[in-house]
């Protein structure tokens, strides 16, 4: 697939509308269009990454950035878990089609606001 029909390139240029949540240089995050939980934002690299499958070394500052900014949307959201360690949320990175990507552009979930299963489905 060219970049110019990668829909959340679209998303980081504005030509498709979101309720984003925090922008720099590196990243976006927005709010997922289907939340699976009361809350599920999506951090994608400014960069057309195709996903996990395809990071270079030169990428590994972004994925840490990635990171970093769910810990902080996560704790402003009042996500983070106390000192008990109770609350909490989920981050996911699905690789490929049978481990359920759909969006051929990196992206990882931030989910959250409610009690969560292991394993997955
Ligand atoms: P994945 O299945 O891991 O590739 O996740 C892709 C996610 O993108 C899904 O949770 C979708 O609900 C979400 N998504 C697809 N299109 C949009 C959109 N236009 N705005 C926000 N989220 C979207």
């Amino acid at each position: 697939m060219d970049i110019k029909d990668c829909i959340f390139c679209k998303i980081v240029r504005g030509e498709i509308p979101s309720k984003g949540v925090y922008r720099d240089d590196l990243v976006y995050a927005f709010h997922d269009i289907n939340p699976v939980a009361p809350t599920h934002i999506l951090i994608i690299p400014i960069k057309h990454i195709v996903g996990v499958q395809s990071l270079e070394p030169e990428d590994e500052c972004v994925v840490g950035h990635m990171f970093y900014v769910a810990r902080r949307i996560a704790e402003d959201l009042g996500l983070a878990p106390d000192e008990d360690l109770n609350r909490g949320y989920r981050l996911v990175f699905n690789v490929g089609r049978d481990a359920g990507q759909s969006v051929f552009h990196l992206h990882l979930h931030l989910i959250g606001g409610r009690r969560m299963s292991w394993p997955p489905g």
